[in-house]
């Protein structure tokens, strides 16, 4: 296996199959611009996009490298779909207006991508082939068939499927109660599209400085001053894009959402045969259960799942072995196979699951808290908070911009939440 603990670079899969980053040099000395966003993960990368193609100045401050966080560990599902919300639940959370807004934003992102990708000629073995949830029991047919027809009824192409197209498309005798599928989505190789992204930017004027971790934001000069342990940049608007990944640079942010450590597995190359029986039609699939089970092929042919031990220490073994417990009760036909790599990422989670857009004083914004589904929906952030730096109406855009909510016994919570995996499982097999 390589890599042997979780967080070493090189226990991730991606690193291995990625194109190259651009060169991001650490910031050495005074900058200004219109525009500092602090992350450079699908958040900040989209946002210097967009604000650079709209003429804007922007300086990207990312502590290690493009994609070094969440971006680029995650199982590259693009999704365009909430995690637990239908559309009509955001209509009566938000409104008539401000729900169908976010519906549109949430609908349109797995697009976005897509149109990202084919517009820079992203290398990251991009298959806009759908999206792909079955029911991992018969009870969770009545929240997919809500969940489709809801999508559908907005003019998403969302369809139902059968148990046997299901068991078709998955290729697993486990998966034969039936499902959705969202022909928007697909799948990518995260680490690639966020080197994309950043070479986009690039290209279009952003200037990207890696290995600068952005260490306090202050006000002078009526501009604000984002240092650096080399420099610092002043800018009359400040984008806080560091998700998960978020500590203390800013009050309360941190303690506003869970940073949940989550696991990913990859297997050894599966044999051609076997790989062509396996999602026969190169679909990503998550299934409904709430600790999730997420299956895509990569381009060489391994099979990339997520892993959930509820207890972190002896990570690696402990997942190689249920790894290979749960394909073989999803893909018999795979035989004995190598689990070749297990890493780690934190994904930021809030309470109610869904994206948050901060404005945390005048010129400062924040776009975090997909919970998990931050490939398409941190992209679609990134225009977003683009136009609102560059003078959108907070009244027209999505998602509507909110206070910061701390949560209650943060310190406690935070460090306990991989025990609801327990309840989840629990849960799960139930019906
Ligand atoms: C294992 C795993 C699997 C996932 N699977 C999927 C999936 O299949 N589909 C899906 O849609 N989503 C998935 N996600 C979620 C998705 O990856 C995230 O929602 C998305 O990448 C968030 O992007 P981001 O740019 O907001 O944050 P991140 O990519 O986490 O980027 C934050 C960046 O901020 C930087 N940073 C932090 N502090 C500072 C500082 N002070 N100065 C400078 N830089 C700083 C970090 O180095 C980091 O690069 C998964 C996540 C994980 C971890």
């Amino acid at each position: 296996m390589s890599g042997q603990r979780t967080k070493d670079p090189a226990a991730n899969l991606w690193t291995h199959t990625a194109e190259p980053s651009p060169e991001t040099p650490p910031l050495d000395g005074d900058a200004t611009a219109d525009v500092v966003v602090v992350g450079g993960g699908f958040t900040g990368l989209s946002t210097a996009l967009h604000l650079a193609e709209r003429g804007a100045q922007v300086v990207v401050l990312e502590a290690e490298g493009p994609g070094f966080g969440a971006s680029g560990r995650n199982n590259g599902q693009v999704i365009p779909a909430y995690v637990r919300h239908n559309p009509d639940d955001i209509v009566r959370l938000f409104g008539e207006e401000r729900g169908a807004r976010l519906n549109d934003w949430v609908g349109g992102s797995a697009q976005l991508v897509f149109d990202l990708i084919r517009k820079h000629v992203i290398q990251c073995e991009a298959a806009q082939n759908g999206w792909l949830q079955p029911a991992h029991r018969p009870s969770r047919m009545g929240a997919i068939r809500n969940k489709q027809s809801q999508w559908a009824a907005r003019g998403a192409p969302a369809r139902l499927l059968s148990g046997e197209e299901t068991e078709a498309l998955t290729g697993s005798p486990y998966y034969r109660h039936g499902g959705w599928i969202h022909d928007e989505g697909g799948h990518i190789q995260p680490l690639g599209y966020a080197r994309g992204l950043a070479r986009a930017a690039i290209a279009a004027g952003a200037r990207i400085h890696g290995r600068s971790p952005a260490s306090a934001i202050e006000r002078a000069d009526g501009k604000w001053r984002v240092r650096t342990a080399k420099g610092a940049v002043s800018a009359d608007a400040v984008i806080l894009a560091t998700n998960g990944y978020t500590e203390t640079l800013w009050p309360r942010l941190r303690q506003s959402i869970v940073p949940f450590r989550t696991f990913h597995a990859a297997t050894a190359p599966m044999s051609d045969n076997v790989a062509r029986s396996v999602l026969p039609q190169n679909h990503g699939l998550s299934d409904t259960r709430q600790a999730l089970w997420a299956f895509r092929k990569d381009q060489g042919g391994r099979l990339i799942t997520t892993a959930a031990p509820i207890s972190p220490i002896g990570a690696v073994s402990k997942i190689a072995a249920t790894t290979k417990a749960r394909l073989e009760e999803a893909f018999p036909q795979i035989g004995e196979i190598d689990v070749a790599h297990v890493w780690e990422g934190y994904i930021a989670v809030t309470p109610e699951r869904l994206p948050r857009l901060h404005e945390l004083a005048g010129g400062v914004f924040a776009g975090m808290g997909y919970s998990g589904r931050g490939i398409a929906m941190a992209t679609a952030m990134g225009r977003t908070l683009a136009e609102r730096a560059m003078g959108a109406s907070a009244d027209a855009v999505a998602p509507p911009p909110s206070p910061v909510k701390t949560l209650p016994m943060h310190d406690v919570v935070a460090p306990l939440s991989r025990a609801m995996i327990g309840y989840y499982r629990w849960k799960d097999g139930r019906d």
